[in-house]
């Protein structure tokens, strides 16, 4: 493996992992189905918002006199419930008409006082509002957001808000980004699908449905192969097919520097390696290339480590190749409230419980953490990034990316 990049930092694989070209191809979603995904061009709005001046309370729409003092009686004159735009109504000096939340603004009028400060006699209809009535409760025409603006731009997560947004300038379909098709292979003799009766030596294999979680969760389509068993021949077998018909392979196991980690040999004689181990701790191991021209992330098989290295790795390259936003990867400050060992030359990612207190967001390490035990990573909240060298004490303030 002369000359290829060893042993690197995060950044530095991240810099190799973003300069790897993007995969643009997009598609129509209806509105119900783009929940969680990208947008695949900048999105213009079809209409004003509001597309005309409308009441924000229910209560009395009438012309706001400077002059006036209240109590005020005018006179009713009609009803505007919401979408009836009674063109013939106008509203004059000493009259109010009684206007429903969102229901368009009679012409003549430009304030609103809600019901609540008025005193309604239906015999002799007339209204006394107790306060001065407020333009303030008149939403106007395009307030929120004008025609023809650029409003999302590409690469914009549909988000449910956002989709909300969608409909209310007015589309019913929107142009998203394709969801990529990720491989998932998991490498191991031991690995037996749960369900299954175990026999000794073996355990069941969880790797692959975590990181088919996280691929979703990151908005793309996992594809689960069937674990591979650790021999040259099934591996290139599996590897060739998901080359074929996924746009990115993870792998998990075989990547270390283990006789059997077929993973890594494979790739050093007949694929191309970009880097292998990186500075972090857990997943030191992971390795990154391509495969007949399909990138590929060997992810090191010890459960929290690989799900480790999604996060740091894999979650930006999703990003990257599809020139999208992606979840969020929250940092936040947080004081230790457990010691944490830290290591000389590595990024240290200890699973931390996070509680938010009047004194600012405190860090519990509660247990043993190996990185076999997914159990510390299912019951944590974040995870330390502990940089080479810093103390890791009590007390110590630290960033911790929340999971
Ligand atoms: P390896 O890198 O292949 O030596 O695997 C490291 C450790 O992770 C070993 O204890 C494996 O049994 C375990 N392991 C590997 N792949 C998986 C998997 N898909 N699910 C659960 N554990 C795994
Ligand atoms: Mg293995």
């Amino acid at each position: 493996m002369d000359g290829v990049p060893y042993f690197i930092r995060l950044e530095e694989a991240l810099a190799i992992v973003r300069d790897m070209p993007t995969v643009d191809s997009e598609e129509e979603a209806m509105l119900d189905d783009a929940h969680g995904r990208f947008l695949a061009r900048d999105l213009v709005s079809l209409v004003d918002d509001p597309p005309f001046d409308n009441s924000a309370m229910d209560g009395f729409a009438c012309t706001h006199d400077p002059n006036a003092t209240y109590p005020l009686k005018l006179s009713m004159t009609g009803v505007v419930p919401a979408a009836k735009a009674d063109g013939s109504l106008i509203v004059e000096h000493g009259q109010a008409v009684r206007i429903m939340t969102g229901a368009p603004m009679p012409s003549g009028a430009n304030a609103i006082l809600p019901i609540e400060r008025c005193e309604v006699d239906e015999d002799e209809q007339t209204v006394t509002l107790l306060d001065e009535p407020k333009p303030h409760f008149v939403r106007k025409c395009g307030e929120n957001i004008r025609k023809d603006a650029v409003v999302l731009a590409r690469g914009t997560r549909l988000t449910p808000s956002r989709v909300g947004l969608c409909a209310t300038m007015g589309h019913a379909v929107v142009p998203v980004v394709r969801r990529l098709r990720v491989a998932i292979l998991s490498t191991g003799d031991e690995l037996k699908t749960p369900g299954t009766a175990l026999k000794k030596g073996e355990i069941y294999e969880s790797n692959s449905y975590g990181l088919a979680g996280l691929t979703t969760w990151a908005g793309h389509q996992p594809v689960r192969f069937d674990a591979v068993s650790d021999t040259m021949d099934a591996l290139r077998a599996v590897l060739d097919e998901a080359a074929q018909t996924c746009d990115l392979i993870l792998t998990s196991g075989g990547v270390s520097m283990g006789e059997f980690d077929y993973v890594r040999r494979l790739m050093e004689e007949e694929g191309d390696i970009k880097f292998w181990r990186m500075k972090i701790r857990p997943g030191s191991p992971p390795l990154f290339g391509d495969w007949n021209g399909t990138p590929l992330f060997g992810l090191p098989g010890n459960p929290v480590s690989s799900h480790v290295v999604f996060r740091l790795l894999v979650a930006p390259y999703l990003r990257h190749a599809t020139r999208s936003e992606g979840p969020v990867e929250w940092h936040v400050r947080a004081r230790l409230c457990d010691p944490v060992k830290s290591t000389k030359d590595c990024l240290t990612l200890r699973r931390v419980t996070l509680q938010s207190t009047p004194e600012g967001m405190m860090a519990h390490q509660p247990r043993h953490q190996g990185s076999g035990n997914i159990e510390s990573l299912a019951s944590a909240d974040g995870l330390t990034m502990l940089q080479p060298g810093q103390s890791g004490e009590v007390g110590e303030w630290i960033d911790v990316m929340v999971l």
